[in-house]
């Protein structure tokens, strides 16, 4: 990465997200009702900021999973989500994660927490098994050992809500299209791999113990938080820094592939949904819509004025050792049972986050 790439979380104050302050937080508790509460691992990620913003606005108690002595992304939400109360612990820890589960008593917990960038998935396999997969085991038996410890301790006095963060990129090679909650899972990564045993896993814990746990087959959402070493990020900022003059060309992977993106923050309030709703249960979330690589790109630059087949190139050293070739979400069931529906188009979204690298980058680096 450039020493003049901003990060992510730079441009935190210029996309469309709720303000939110402890006196909005309480003003919607009614009154009299305890306050839920709800842990989040992944609180660092673009999901994690999002969600928390979403719970805060709707007056939780909100607590972020943090792993590693002085992580630097620590001092990030202290700044940016300063109403999100920090705990130490570790998906590779059972007692780190017993013991945060046993001192917060959620009434909901968010597992946004993986190693989720694909390709880092073939060079640290099996951390990516060990994070991404066996976490899921491990936050949920905590789950499950605090609440036989406790049975009524949570503000609902009904439990510990569970949300699993799974991926798209289980569909891998795509057995049908659309994607739904039958479609088989056929994996191509061993990132894809691991969030399947996270999947079976949350759905096992389900029908095993009563636990009220849920999975979101989320596809691609983006934001101008993501980060810039996923696609739809790189494209943005790269549009933006060769329209000021600060870079040549864009070196990317493979331009065919298609995906299904949508808005994080659309995405992160159907997490919040499957949780409200009486009955856990699995939902594909999506727009519906699939889009090729070189569609964003082309969508990015033309906003910009410029004509990305100027600019673009395909670099073999971007290529994957297995690509999902095609994603697209049928999320009837959301629709239908959640009554969930995104508020950002495909050209929003690109337009969102163009808009936003333009301000970042003139700003920070006029
Ligand atoms: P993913 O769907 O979770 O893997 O999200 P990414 O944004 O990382 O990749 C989406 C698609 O873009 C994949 O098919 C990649 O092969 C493709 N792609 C093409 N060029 C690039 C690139 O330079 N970086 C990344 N991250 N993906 C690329």
């Amino acid at each position: 990465m450039s020493k003049l790439t901003p990060r992510a979380t730079d441009t935190r104050a210029l996309d469309p997200s709720p303000a939110v302050t402890a006196a909005s937080r309480y003003a919607c508790c009614k009154e009299g009702l305890p306050v839920p509460t709800a842990l989040i691992t992944g609180i660092t990620g673009q999901d994690g900021s999002y969600l928390a913003e979403h719970l805060l606005a709707n007056g939780y108690n909100v607590y972020g999973l943090i792993r590693g002595q002085n992580n630097p992304k620590r001092q990030v939400v202290e700044a940016t989500l300063p109403d999100v109360e920090i705990e130490m612990g570790d998906l590779l820890d059972e007692t780190s994660l017993i013991s945060v589960v046993q001192k917060v008593q959620p009434d909901e917990v968010y597992n946004l927490a993986a190693i989720s960038f694909v390709p880092l998935s073939w060079n640290q396999p099996e951390l990516t098994g060990e994070i991404t997969g066996l976490g899921v085991l491990r936050l949920l038996e905590a789950i499950r050992i605090v609440t036989a410890a406790s049975p009524s301790r949570s503000a609902s006095g009904k439990g510990i809500k569970f949300y699993q963060a799974s991926s798209s990129e289980m569909f891998g090679k795509v057995t049908e299209t659309p994607q739904n909650e039958e479609t088989r899972f056929r994996p191509r990564s061993p990132y894809g791999v691991a969030k399947v045993y996270g999947h079976y896993i949350t759905v096992n814990y389900r029908e095993s113990y009563g636990i009220f746990a849920c999975s979101g087959i989320l596809f691609n959402h983006e934001s101008p938080r993501r980060g810039p070493e996923f696609v739809t990020r790189k494209i943005t900022q790269g549009a933006v820094r060769i329209k000021l003059g600060k870079q040549q060309e864009l070196l990317l992977g493979n331009l065919d592939s298609e995906r299904d993106w949508g808005f994080a923050g659309d995405y992160t309030r159907a997490m919040y949904m499957m949780l409200q709703h009486p009955e856990a249960d699995d939902y594909v979330i999506g727009s519906g819509e699939c889009h090729k690589i070189s569609e964003f790109a082309e969508l990015a630059f033309r906003h910009l004025g410029l004509d990305w087949r100027d600019y673009v190139r395909s670099d073999p050293k971007f290529i994957r050792p297995a690509e999902v070739e095609h994603l697209c979400a049928d999320a009837t069931k959301a629709h239908q049972k959640l009554g969930w529906q995104p508020t950002v188009d495909f050209k929003g979204l690109v337009e969102m986050m163009v808009e936003s690298d333009l301000k970042a980058e003139s700003q920070l680096y006029p």
